[in-house]
């Protein structure tokens, strides 16, 4: 709990720059933010591509966001917390609303993490002091015309998230942009 508090306080004091920073440089920065991926508390970046009938979503979150820690789970009580957040990552169609008219059906629901591996991999993991949590879902939507939003459950599952940056390609086009708890939707196509 104590690594946690340091990186909290850690991350706030960066914020003030790191926000004028963003502003500036928003204008540069489009996929390559993504390909980056940069390790931030409270954003979560997603990634989606719908190609004929087949809708990717990548999501990709600091682990901080979803169980209140980065380091491996040491406890019993730390180990049921990132199963418990595993399992609700796994819900796809709670993390990822589609329209029901799109008739999506939920294939995958791959949650990777690093906090319940060996000792090994935890090492590799402390030597940054961070970890992220990968979900990679795949949708099989029968009427994919009709996915004309998506909308993204995760703030109101994990309070940490505070904002989700994402990347959407269809044939609709590609777009970006961030999601807050008061807005959650991405919308593809009028
Ligand atoms: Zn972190």
């Amino acid at each position: 709990m104590r690594i946690f508090r340091k990186i909290r306080v850690k991350a706030r004091s960066q914020c003030a720059t790191s926000v004028l920073v963003a502003v500036l440089s928003s204008f540069m920065l489009t996929s390559l933010v993504h390909a980056g991926q940069a390790h931030e508390h409270g954003v979560v970046t997603l990634d989606a591509v719908v190609e004929e009938k087949l809708l990717d979503v990548m999501l990709i979150t600091p682990a901080v966001n979803v169980v209140g820690f980065e380091h491996a789970a040491e406890t019993e009580a730390q180990k049921a917390e990132v199963i418990q957040a595993i399992n609700s990552l796994k819900q796809g169609y709670q993390i990822i609303q589609l329209p029901r008219a799109a008739l999506c059906l939920l294939k995958e629901a791959d949650v990777i993490q690093s906090l319940l591996e060996s000792q090994h991999e935890h090492e590799h993991e402390e030597e940054h002091g961070h970890a992220d949590i990968r979900v990679h879902y795949q949708f099989v939507c029968a009427k994919p015309e009709q996915l004309t939003e998506i909308a993204v459950g995760l703030f109101d599952q994990f309070s940490m998230v505070e904002s989700v940056r994402y990347q959407v390609v269809s044939p609709a086009g590609q777009k970006g942009g961030t999601l807050f708890s008061s807005r959650d939707e991405i919308l593809i196509r009028q």
